[in-house]
């Protein structure tokens, strides 16, 4: 947590969750972290016209990174994957894991 914004979680999907990023000096919204499937990571999506210098911005980097490690360290038992069937299969990734679909899963 830094001196001047701080994360609120606003919703658990059980598989990723998004933060409201807010001003702890006037309760300001300046953005929302959440899970970006098509890049398979979370993402800082900033209000219109914030402001950020770099310790605000290694601030959100550090977050993000917490989140990419909380999230890897879900894992699935024996390498049994749980896949939801998409038209372009490049955006399939495992409901439990995050762990992109490869054929060598398809058994
Ligand atoms: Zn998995």
């Amino acid at each position: 947590m830094s001196e001047y914004i701080e994360f609120v979680e606003i919703h658990d999907t059980g598989k990723t969750k998004i933060f409201d990023v807010r001003s702890l000096n006037d309760g300001a919204m300046l953005g929302v972290i959440r899970w970006y499937g098509a890049w398979r990571q979370y993402v800082f999506m900033p209000e219109r016209v914030t402001v950020w210098n770099t310790t605000c911005l290694k601030t959100i980097i550090t977050f993000i990174n917490g989140l990419m490690k909380e999230r890897q360290k879900k894992t699935c038992p024996s390498g049994v994957h749980i896949y939801t069937t998409k038209e372009d299969k490049s955006l399939m990734e495992c409901e439990r894991c995050g762990k992109p679909y490869s054929e060598l899963d398809a058994r």
